[in-house]
C-alpha cells in the first residue's frame, strides 16, 4: 500500500469508503449517541463495502469459503461479544453485538454462531453475497505458489472503529475475513478480546489490524489499555511501544485508538494503513499512506 503503486481509482474509492464510515459514526455521535452504536455503524458500512476484507468482500479460505470474525466491546461495563468462522450472517459485527447483549456468552464460533444469528433474527446472506472476483483471484494467486511464506506480500484489510461519546464512554469494534488461504479453522486476533479489540473507559478503545498471530501473542489491545490505565504512558506512546514490540518479533500491522482523554490516533509499521478520524472540534481526516 504505497502511493507509487496504488491505482489512483483505488485510492479514491478507498477514501470514499473510509469517509462514509466516518460519516455514519459522526451522525450518531454529534447528536449525543453512544460510542457503541457509532462503532457498530461504522463497521457495518465497511463490512458492506467490497473493498475491505470484512463481511462482503472478505478473503477466501484455502477451501474457497468465506469465514468472518468480529468483536465489539464497550468500555463502561466492559461488556464484549465476539464471533469467529461465521459464514452466513451478512454483518458479523451485528451478530457480535447480539452475542454481547442477548446471550450470557462472549464468544461464539462456527455454525453455532450463525445458528444464534438465525435464532435472534439477524440478517442472513448466501455465500455469493460475500464473494468478489478480486478476492477469488487473490486466492488463486496464493494457491498457485504453495511454497510462498504464508503471509508474504499480504495486505491486511481488517476493518475497525473506535469511538468516545459525549458521556465519556468508549467502544471498539473489529471485523475481518482473516487471511487469504487460511485453513484448519484458523482464527486471528480480531475477534479475540484483548488481542485485536479492547475497550475500557479508564483508558480508551483499541482496534488492530495485521498479522493476527503476533497480536494474539502480545495481547496488543489489552496491553495498550493496561499501560494507559496504569499511567505507564499515554495511549499514543503505549501504542507506539506495542508496534515497536511487534516489529521486533517480526509482525506487521497497525492499531487505531480512541483514548479516554485526548485525540484519537494510530500507529503502524506497514507502508500504509487505511484510516480516518473526526472529532467535535471539526477535525476530519482520511489517510492511506505513512506520513499523511
Ligand atoms: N488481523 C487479521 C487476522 O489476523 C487480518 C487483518 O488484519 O487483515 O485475521
Amino acid at each position: 500500500m504505497e502511493r507509487a503503486t496504488t491505482d489512483p481509482a483505488q485510492d479514491r474509492t478507498a477514501r470514499a469508503g473510509l469517509s462514509a464510515a466516518l460519516e455514519a459514526a459522526i451522525a450518531i455521535l454529534q447528536t449525543g449517541g453512544h460510542a457503541l452504536d457509532a462503532v457498530e455503524a461504522a463497521v457495518r458500512v465497511l463490512e458492506d463495502d467490497t473493498q475491505f476484507n470484512a463481511g462482503r468482500g472478505s478473503v477466501f479460505t484455502a477451501e474457497g469459503r468465506i469465514e468472518c470474525d468480529a468483536a465489539i466491546m464497550e468500555g463502561n461495563n466492559r461488556m464484549a461479544g465476539a464471533v469467529a468462522g461465521v459464514r452466513s450472517t451478512r454483518n458479523p459485527i451485528v451478530l457480535a453485538r447480539a452475542v454481547m447483549e442477548q446471550s450470557p456468552h462472549v464468544f461464539l464460533a462456527g455454525s453455532g454462531a450463525d445458528g444464534f444469528a438465525r435464532a435472534f433474527g439477524i440478517e442472513a446472506a448466501s455465500p455469493d453475497w460475500f464473494e468478489t472476483p478480486e478476492r477469488r483471484r487473490q486466492l488463486e494467486e496464493l494457491l498457485a505458489d504453495p511454497e510462498a511464506p504464508f503471509d508474504l506480500g499480504m495486505k491486511y484489510g481488517t476493518v475497525g472503529a473506535v469511538a468516545r461519546d459525549t458521556s465519556g464512554h468508549v467502544a471498539a469494534a473489529t471485523s475481518t475475513g482473516g487471511l487469504t488461504g487460511k485453513k484448519w479453522g484458523r482464527v486471528g486476533d480480531s475477534p479475540i478480546i484483548g488481542a485485536g479489540t479492547y475497550a475500557d473507559d479508564r483508558a480508551g478503545a483499541i482496534s488492530c489490524t495485521g498479522a493476527g498471530e503476533y497480536f494474539i501473542r502480545l495481547s496488543v489491545a489489552h496491553e495498550i489499555a493496561a499501560r494507559t490505565r496504569l499511567g505507564v504512558e499515554d495511549m499514543q506512546a503505549a501504542t507506539n511501544a506495542l508496534i515497536d514490540e511487534l516489529s521486533i518479533l517480526g509482525g506487521k500491522g497497525g492499531v487505531i485508538f480512541a483514548p479516554a482523554i485526548g485525540t484519537a490516533g494510530w500507529a503502524f509499521n506497514t507502508p500504509g494503513m487505511y484510516r480516518g478520524r473526526a472529532d467535535s472540534s471539526g477535525l476530519r481526516q482520511v489517510a492511506i499512506y505513512a506520513g499523511e
